[in-house]
């Protein structure tokens, strides 16, 4: 017993709010039947951090990761307008988190589009995500203008697509497909395309290299998803075109997502706490899932990933159990069952 307890890695696990603890317990559900090897150390951010400890980031769940440099955690809460800033954008900056990998893969045939296999890159602390925002009052409406900056600079616009190439590379892929809006940005985006193209001179043996404009690149996605392989792009941006491209294979509910930096790795699903369904058990769990198969990639444990991959396409496909968001009638633990019955064979 002490034997495999030493072998195991440490991680952080937060549950998070709204549908949160539904898919985390669904997600250690199969990791679990795949013995997967890691000592979970549970921990709150989020609205429930708030509500149990006044403090949506509580310096416990900091501490952890800060111990562990690894950690899955379900969606946020986040009020709109007023109220606390972002827990997630905030562990992003703690943890110098500044590549967001997003993958979307077909994994349902019959759909929209078939064979759709892209990965998005997003920077992750630049750009309009830095909350240098404010208002400027005029007569009795203190929320008469609102001004917002985004800032990127040159080492962060090299470091994501440095990042970006790199993963083309040691994953398979063929091209990189830079995104930007420097027609109209001119200095924000303007340097990102500049330094990006920079970059991509040192990949252009080895990689496609491809532009794109943010508004142009959302309407090909919709036209021809298979047209790109790696995108690489800024903060707002990124944050669109992946949700975007999560719809080209059949919704939020399977998207994933790894926050890579220099200090720690936080893996996620895209989406978040979707309040609309909390608490009824019926959220896709194969958003938080797939984060959990790029974890396993991440500490060098590919063959488990990949029969977690496997188990995953056999409950859907073969068993056809699947969630309401992909037309099936099963629960969020229904589904996590079948893929438990599928590891077990
Ligand atoms: P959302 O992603 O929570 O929900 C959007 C829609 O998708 C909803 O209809 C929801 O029911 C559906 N959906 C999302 N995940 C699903 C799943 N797993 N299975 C089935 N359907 C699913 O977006 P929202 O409603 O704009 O945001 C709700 C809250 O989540 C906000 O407070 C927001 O700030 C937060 N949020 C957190 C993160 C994060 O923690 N990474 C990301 C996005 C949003």
């Amino acid at each position: 017993m002490q034997f495999a307890a030493e072998k195991l890695i440490p991680a952080t696990l937060i549950a998070g709010d709204g549908i949160g603890p539904e898919i985390v317990e669904a997600t250690l559900m199969v990791l679990d039947a795949l013995r997967a090897p890691f000592a979970w150390e549970m921990h709150k951010a989020g609205m429930s951090a708030m509500e149990a400890f006044g403090d949506p980031l509580p310096e416990s769940t900091l501490d952890s990761i800060r111990r562990t440099r690894l950690a899955l955690k379900g969606p946020l809460t986040t009020p709109a307008g007023g109220g606390y800033r972002s827990s997630t954008v905030r562990l992003r900056e703690e943890f110098n988190l500044y590549a967001n990998v997003r993958p979307a893969r077909t994994l349902v045939p019959g759909g929209r589009y078939e064979g759709v296999d892209l990965v998005l890159v997003r920077e992750n602390l630049e750009g309009y995500y830095v909350g240098f925002e404010h208002y400027i009052p005029i007569g009795d409406d203190p929320h008469a203008v609102a001004i917002g900056s985004g800032v990127n600079t040159r080492a962060g616009c090299r470091r994501i697509a440095e990042f970006a190439f790199d993963y083309a590379l040691s994953n398979g892929r063929k091209k990189v497909t830079i995104v930007h809006k420097a027609n109209i940005l001119k200095a924000l985006s303007g340097l990102f395309l500049e330094t990006a193209r920079e970059v991509a001179k040192r990949y252009e043996d080895r990689l496609q290299v491809d532009e794109r404009i943010v508004d142009a690149c959302a309407m090909q996605l919709v036209l021809d998803p298979r047209q790109f392989d790696v995108i690489v792009t800024t903060n707002l941006f990124g944050d669109i075109l992946s949700d975007e491209i999560a719809g080209l294979v059949g919704g939020l509910g399977m998207a994933p997502g790894a926050n890579i930096g220099v200090d720690a790795t936080i893996f996620e699903a895209v989406h978040g706490s979707a309040p609309d369904i909390a608490g009824k058990g019926v959220a896709n769990p194969l958003g938080l899932l797939l984060a959990a198969t790029m974890m396993l990639d991440h500490i060098d444990r590919s063959e488990l990933a990949h029969q977690l991959r496997k188990a995953i396409d056999q409950a859907l496909n073969e068993d056809k159990v699947r969630t309401g968001d992909l037309g099936g009638t099963a629960s969020t633990k229904e589904f996590a069952q079948a893929i438990v019955g599928r590891l077990k064979q």
